[in-house]
């Protein structure tokens, strides 16, 4: 008997900080019995690392060791990935300011990009995955089967920001201005900048709610299906 299933499908969402990638990316995993892997929280984990180890943000030979010499698991829990690193939790942690912060930085250079991409691949390359991240479309994954490039107003983009972070007490501006120097440094950095890819399909969120955004990528995703039957 031939399986007639579907191969399962590998989902790249990129876009800045904000747009509701994280959220969406989980929900959409949990709906279809995918994985959804966090790409940035990787990024996260090598950033604490050097913070730790006082290593400089600009040194890429250091940081590029800092990787290999270090263990970085992604654990898929319902509603997001539990972030590991040498088998320590440190999924709060890396979700602080400082840790974002760094996380953009250490992430401009070419050789912890290449890293990362390897595992990324590694991680995703049998299917049923939703990835996460700002290159998934462009460098990760360039033949995933749908790409969706998740934007919004930037101000709206803070706004949830805010929000998220409003219970630990962040001031508001601050944070506004940290956004969009993040946002800055990922669009116009020289390796795999924030772009969406050519055959992406845009998704602007500024005056959709999580659910209608989550509604048009599920009849994408149906149709992709669709067309491998
Ligand atoms: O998505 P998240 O905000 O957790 O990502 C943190 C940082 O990691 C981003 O600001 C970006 O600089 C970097 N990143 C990246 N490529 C990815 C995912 C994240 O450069 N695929």
């Amino acid at each position: 008997m031939t399986d007639s299933s579907p191969r399962k499908l590998i989902i790249a969402i990129d876009g800045p900080a904000g747009a509701g990638k994280s959220t969406i990316a989980s929900r959409l995993a949990r709906k279809l019995g995918y994985v959804n892997l966090e790409s940035g929280a990787m990024y996260r984990a090598l950033a604490l690392r050097a913070i730790e180890w006082d290593a400089s943000f600009d040194d890429e030979a250091a940081l590029l060791k800092l990787a290999e010499d270090s263990s970085i698991t992604l654990d898929r829990t319902i509603g997001g990935n539990r972030v590991l690193v040498n088998k320590k939790d440190v999924s709060a942690r890396i979700r602080e300011r400082d840790v974002s912060e760094a996380a953009s930085r250490v992430s401009v250079h070419p050789k912890v990009r290449e890293w990362m991409v390897a595992r990324q691949r590694e991680m995703g390359i049998g299917g049923g995955v939703v990835m996460e991240g700002r290159d998934i479309g462009t460098k990760v994954f360039p033949d995933a089967d749908l790409k969706i490039f998740l934007d919004a107003d930037p101000v709206i983009r803070e706004q949830r920001r805010l929000d998220q972070q409003r219970v630990k007490g962040a001031p508001a501006e601050a944070m506004a201005a940290e956004l969009r120097e993040r946002d800055h440094r990922d669009r116009t950095r020289a390796a795999s900048p924030l772009v969406a890819a050519e055959d992406a399909v845009v998704l602007d969120s500024t005056h959709l709610s999580e659910d209608e955004v989550l509604e048009r990528i599920e009849k994408l995703v149906e149709q992709r299906l669709a067309a491998r039957r």
